[in-house]
């Protein structure tokens, strides 16, 4: 048997995955940014400038834990390894 995992992209900010056309943020000529989620990107620019990786990483835990019923170690894991990796990180 054969599974085919449909491919959904993730916001290059905060790693959400973005299933749907309005969870994408939008560019300042009003079209989606296919890049950034609409937490993180309106209008052509992030919506919070100048948080840091390590505030992001925390944010990112808090909403872990709560949507995801993690514990707070295990959402701090997770988020460590893969927001550093995303494009807005990456330096
Ligand atoms: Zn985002």
């Amino acid at each position: 048997m054969k599974v085919t995992q449909p491919k959904v992209p993730f916001c290059q900010s905060c790693g959400m995955p973005m299933g749907r056309p309005e969870d994408f943020g939008a560019n300042d000529d009003g079209l989606k940014n296919n890049d950034y989620c609409h937490f993180c990107f309106k209008e052509g620019k992030f919506t919070e400038p100048n948080i840091t990786l390590d505030k992001m990483i925390n944010k990112v835990t808090d909403f872990l834990v709560q949507l995801r019923h993690m514990t707070e170690v295990e959402a701090g894991q997770l988020a460590q390894s893969f927001i550093p990796k995303l494009k807005r990180w990456r330096g």
